[in-house]
């Protein structure tokens, strides 16, 4: 039995790993879950699961969280820092990563301090400080597995190969919904539009950074932390389908690939499992109904933000902090309705040349740069 902290067990990751944990109640128990605003969805999950422990990040609810619960043996934590608390306790034996953005650090960190492996969908971590957690993780000796598709078909690639020179990884992109557009087209697109991703339901942070290719960007330095590759050596490949997860070329040339139907219980369950393989229900892959797998070049004068992210790649340091800080702001700010979608680049271009750089952070850099650069970046806007 697994005891498993799910962090941001609301969302759409943290929703579905629920459901893996309801397929196998003999192997997996939720022992904490926690949430930031949606504190009705907390209080039926924790009904239905009965975890040791619920946390929301925003002390606002915790009243009313506190009194939906009264009834249940759970304790009740609030605060961002509870959510350091609760991957520290003891009984836990994994720690599933599943909230948004930065907020995603300090937990992460706290969690490999303690010893626990993680299975990591928070990707934004590994943007912003990836030589601190892999360095961390080394010294803790705890695994971090990759639930992102992409770096799940990479790792799936490489179980067995333990030694085998690797040429390059083929980091698959479905494009977003904006792959066919013009330029001028882009300059009208409005968030309505970029959250109809074409094969994914995902959260909304997330869902625009598929349509910008800043989430392509993001798990190229994410591949590079997980696996030790250099960004060079990290090709992404636009493949509509979303068939082909991801792949990897050996040094004698051949390529492995994963594929699956587009369902993201593959990945977090492996995640969970590794190296055992669990059933799944689910749709199965059926090559005969597929007309076509199809792969094209990405587009990075269209789709600046992934250029962006091989530059602050190369330039290292807190540069993929400063990239993050200024993307999570100007991401909502797009889904407020307040800048136009190309808008988006600009201000991370913007950020990259005004917020203070240092070539060796360590985690009071990152939390001074994110701060920093999002002041920068709202006063921008
Ligand atoms: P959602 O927006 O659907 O869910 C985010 C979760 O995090 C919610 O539970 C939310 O709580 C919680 N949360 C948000 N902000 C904070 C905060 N400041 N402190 C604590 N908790 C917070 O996101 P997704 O599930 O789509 O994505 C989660 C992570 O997984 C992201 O890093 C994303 O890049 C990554 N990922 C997602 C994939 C997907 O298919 N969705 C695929 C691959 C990676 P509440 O609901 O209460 O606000
Ligand atoms: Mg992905």
């Amino acid at each position: 039995m697994k005891r498993i902290a799910i962090l941001g067990s609301t969302g759409s990751i943290g929703t579905q790993t629920l459901d893996i944990v309801r397929e196998h109640p003999d192997r997996y128990e939720a022992y904490a879950l926690t949430a930031h605003n949606n504190v009705e969805l907390l209080i039926r999950q924790a009904r239905e699961f009965r975890p040791e422990i619920v946390a929301i990040a925003n002390e606002d609810h915790h009243a009313q969280l506190r009194e939906a619960l009264a009834d249940l043996p759970v304790k009740v934590f609030a605060g961002a820092e509870a959510l350091c608390d609760v991957v520290r306790m003891s009984e836990v034996d994994v720690v599933l990563t599943a909230m948004v953005g930065f907020s995603g650090l300090r937990p992460t960190i706290a969690a490999i301090e303690a010893g626990k492996d993680i299975a990591l969908a928070n990707k934004e971590t590994l943007v912003v400080a990836g030589e601190l957690i892999t360095r961390l993780a080394v010294e803790r000796k705890v695994s971090v597995l990759p639930v992102d598709s992409e770096h799940s078909a990479i790792f799936q690639c490489l179980v067995g190969e333990d030694g085998n020179d690797i040429d390059k990884i083929l980091l698959t992109a479905s494009g977003g919904p904006f792959r066919r557009h013009s330029l001028d087209e882009l300059d009208r697109v409005t968030a309505a539009h970029a959250l109809q991703h074409p094969n994914w339901e995902m959260g909304a942070k997330i869902t625009i950074d598929s349509a910008t290719m800043m989430n392509k960007g993001f798990e190229m330095i994410e591949a590079k932390w997980l696996f030790g590759i250099e960004p060079e050596r990290i090709e992404v490949v636009v493949h509509p389908e979303s068939i082909v997860h991801s792949a990897v070329q050996f040094a004698d040339g051949s390529v492995k690939a994963q594929l699956g139907v587009p369902d993201m219980r593959l990945p977090i369950q492996y995640a969970l499992s590794f190296p055992r393989r669990d059933t799944l229900g689910g749709e199965r892959l059926d090559l005969f109904a597929l007309r076509n797998l199809t792969f094209e070049r990405p587009d990075f004068d269209k789709f600046d933000c992934l250029r962006i992210a091989y530059e602050a790649a190369e330039t290292g340091g807190n540069m993929p902090c400063i990239v993050n800080a200024a993307n999570e702001v100007a991401n909502l700010a797009f889904r407020q309705g307040r800048i136009a979608f190309r808008d988006i680049a600009r201000l991370i271009r913007r950020a990259m040349t005004e917020a203070d750089f240092c070539a060796r952070p360590d985690l009071d850099t990152y939390l001074h740069t994110d701060a920093e650069t999002r002041r920068i970046t709202a006063a921008c806007i």
